[in-house]
């Protein structure tokens, strides 16, 4: 074999593949690294999904439903609950996790030639949806407090011309939450140029944000370019079962459709996602402890001295520390995983239960008495 096998694109070799590091439940009993909800589906809910994924199985034989008529009337009812109003079910789209979603606009609306643009620091597989759709990447910056300087934001979208701006909000892995005045300034700048671009809100963590704090499903009706992206992977609970959904104008769901994979929501998927949304209320039941144990995260760990970022979001960004990873394994050898991620020396934790919680605060303060471990000075 010639030392090129495979015989992957050039921009592909060497590159490892996305993931956090996934550790056993023995070896890190207090998992805190991706976002996800600490409470399952009560033995009820659980017993409904798999009813009803029993009684798709029966027809395992058929292609299921390409356009997921009924699994899109329901994402329709529960947007018009969630900050959502006059959401039609042709505005609404689903795929296998927000992340196929955004992956899909990139498709349709990225590609040669095309730039995509967002601001770090930010989500990290955006990048990637970039390079796979061999669309040019164009990262902006966000201010020191990991906001977004409106002004400049704007200067760089006029002067580069995305087809696609990305705008996570809450934004991972900070928890910042963009005001709309934000949303509506960028949809404006993309759509003042031909052909125009797209702006993508990702709202994965929605449901967490606080009181006071507009959906950017309240600016549908006045932008045409404006895209909401959610899913079903962190407030709801279901980040096994990948479903990832958007609210746009109905043309950029239409434009879609010609990228997607045939049949790509299976029939098991179908079924999973309208039980759960049938148990909805109970699903998210949780979302409010949630976000009562982010708001004491965040006041613990500036009592701490750690610098703290305001968290919209079921994470808290924390820092600033001149040797991140001593603190991350630290905490890992008492069973506490969380994430390395976002800007030099700062570490990421996702809110879990009020007994993780107490696990983490136990074994931050214990890593950093017996590593000596150093602030960063501000
Ligand atoms: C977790 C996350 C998603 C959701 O991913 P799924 O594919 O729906 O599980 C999307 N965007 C951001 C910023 C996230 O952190």
């Amino acid at each position: 074999m010639s030392s090129s096998f495979p015989p992957l694109r050039d921009e592909l070799r060497g590159i490892e593949p996305y993931g956090a590091p996934q550790l056993s439940h023995e070896a890190a009993p207090v998992q805190l690294n991706v976002n996800e909800n600490p409470y399952g589906p009560s033995p009820a809910a659980a017993a409904d999904i798999a009813r009803a994924v029993g009684e798709a199985a029966v027809s395992l034989n058929r292609y299921p439903d390409r356009e997921f008529v009924e699994l899109r009337g329901a994402l329709t009812a529960y947007l018009n609950t969630s900050g959502g109003s006059g959401i039609t079910p042709d505005m609404v789209w689903a795929a296998n996790g927000s992340n196929e979603v955004m992956l899909q606009l990139l498709q349709a609306f990225g590609g040669p030639g095309r730039v995509a643009l967002s601001f770090a620091p930010t989500y990290s597989m955006y990048p990637e949806y970039a390079r796979d759709t061999l669309t040019e990447w164009v990262a902006g910056h966000r201010a020191d407090d990991f906001s977004l300087d409106l002004d400049a934001a704007r200067e760089l979208v006029l002067e580069r011309r995305p087809s696609v701006v990305l705008l996570p909000s809450p934004n991972n892995p900070t928890g910042t939450a963009l005001p709309p005045e934000a949303v509506t300034m960028l949809c404006e700048a993309a759509a003042s140029y031909e052909p125009g671009g797209i702006v993508v809100v990702d709202e994965a963590y929605g449901e967490f944000r606080r009181a006071g704090t507009p959906s950017a499903l309240e600016l549908l009706g006045e932008h045409r370019n404006l895209v909401v992206t959610r899913t079903m992977s962190k407030a709801f609970a279901l980040a096994g079962a990948r479903l990832g959904y958007l609210a746009a104008d109905p043309a950029i769901c239409d434009a879609i459709r010609v990228v997607r994979l045939p049949y790509h929501l299976s029939a098991v998927t179908q079924a999973t996602a309208l039980a759960a949304l049938r148990h909805a209320e109970e699903l998210l039941g949780r979302v409010d402890d949630l976000r009562v144990e982010r708001d004491a995260t965040v006041v613990w760990l500036r009592e701490q001295g750690h610098e703290v970022a305001d968290s919209d979001a079921n994470f808290v960004l924390f820092g600033r520390f001149a040797d991140r990873h001593a603190v991350w394994q630290g905490l890992v050898d008492r069973g506490v995983l969380i994430r390395e991620t976002g800007p030099d020396g700062w570490l990421r934790v996702s809110i879990g239960t009020a007994d993780e919680m107490a696990a983490f605060r136990a074994a931050l303060i214990d890593t950093m008495e017996t590593h000596d471990l150093t602030k960063e000075p501000a």
